[in-house]
């Protein structure tokens, strides 16, 4: 697969100080230091973006919400909070806009090269109108960069999401659900247990919606037989496009405020599963705010390009009794959709 990387400055602009917020520029500095340190960072082709117009976004965001934190955006002193979890500041429109350039960037070269836009802030807590599905607040989103992704090249062809954030992704359910073409599959720590708690097993008449949840204390091995289910939706759904919202933030150890415990043997792996499937790959960063970004998106971007695991730690193990929770899990879901796959 060839794959470009995209990265911009303006991405470090959208800044919380002199609050402290786990969503924060040095979270791509992190990412940075992860991908040299596997040797990948020079090796890797690099996108050129030009800044582009937000309002690309009002496809898949209500144009009245749009304007409303742009607007916000463009008279920002200094860091505020739109709700408890959700910051703007100066720089927020200079991160916008470089997300609105990687988007434009990525359709115009998808049919030639695979994308990974290394940007900030993550999207998929963002629905038609900011809050999604309920939830209680964004959880650091402003706009669905994978949403518009996969409503966009659906007019060119099958897309399949693909989130692999530690957190649901409501909004991306909410924005995709009524667009029956995109299938959808979303692999979170069981909804019951965390933010945005939305993403149910066993959805259906919500697009094509895959929702497999993971019991909290989730390691490598049940990780790795989940993603049987993805291999799956790839052969059934059989994809011109994958699109992902690429979150690191189940990574072991990453954060305080999540709880399974993959390490790069899943990331490495989810990565040669979509790749040998499908060479036009979209994806975006999601969250991931410690180890993750250092360990995880070198695996994952070596499993894109179909190379092993360069980080090479020992899986982690699942006690017995999560993996009986897990299996009546899975199985929801793959009754509600009439699946047969032996679990
Ligand atoms: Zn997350």
């Amino acid at each position: 697969m060839k794959l470009t990387l995209v990265r911009h400055q303006y991405f470090k602009m959208h800044d919380p100080s002199p609050h402290y917020h786990p969503e924060n520029p040095e979270r791509l500095s992190r990412v940075e230091r992860g991908l040299r340190a596997y040797n990948l960072l020079g090796s890797l082709d690099k996108a050129r973006i030009t800044p582009g117009n937000p309002m690309i976004y009002r496809e898949v965001h209500d144009e009245a919400y749009l304007r409303e934190i742009l607007d916000e955006a463009e008279y920002a002193f200094g860091a505020f909070f739109i709700d408890p979890d959700t910051y703007m500041s100066p720089g927020t429109m200079n991160a916008l806009e470089a997300l609105a350039g990687s988007v434009n960037y990525a359709l115009d070269v998808i049919d030639e090269a695979s994308v990974i836009i290394l940007g900030r802030p993550p999207g998929h807590h963002a629905g038609r109108s900011g809050v999604a599905l309920g939830a209680p607040t964004q959880g650091f989103c402003l706009v669905n960069t994978v949403a518009l992704l996969a409503y966009k090249l659906a007019r060119r062809g099958r897309v399949l999401v693909v989130d692999f954030d530690v957190h649901h992704g409501n909004g991306t359910q909410e924005i995709l659900g009524s667009l029956g073409k995109v299938k959808h599959v979303d692999i979170h720590q069981e909804y019951t247990t965390i933010y945005p708690w939305t993403g149910a097993p066993g959805l259906v008449g919500e697009g094509n919606l895959y929702n497999i949840n993971l019991p909290p204390g989730s390691g490598d091995d049940v990780y790795l037989d989940a993603l049987k289910l993805l291999a799956y939706a790839v052969e059934d759904h059989d994809p011109d496009y994958i699109v992902v919202s690429a979150g690191f933030d189940s990574y072991n150890g990453d954060n305080s405020f999540s709880n399974i415990k993959a390490t790069s043997a899943t990331f490495n792996t989810i990565g040669k599963m979509i790749a040998s499937k499908v060479q036009r790959v979209v994806a975006f960063l999601e969250g991931g705010y410690g180890v993750g970004l250092e360990r995880g998106v070198p695996a994952f971007i070596q499993g894109l390009l179909g190379k092993d695991d360069p980080v090479g730690e020992n899986p982690t193990k699942t006690p017995p009794s999560l993996w009986s929770l897990y299996r009546e899990r899975l199985k929801e879901v793959m009754e509600a959709h009439g699946i047969n796959l032996k679990v």
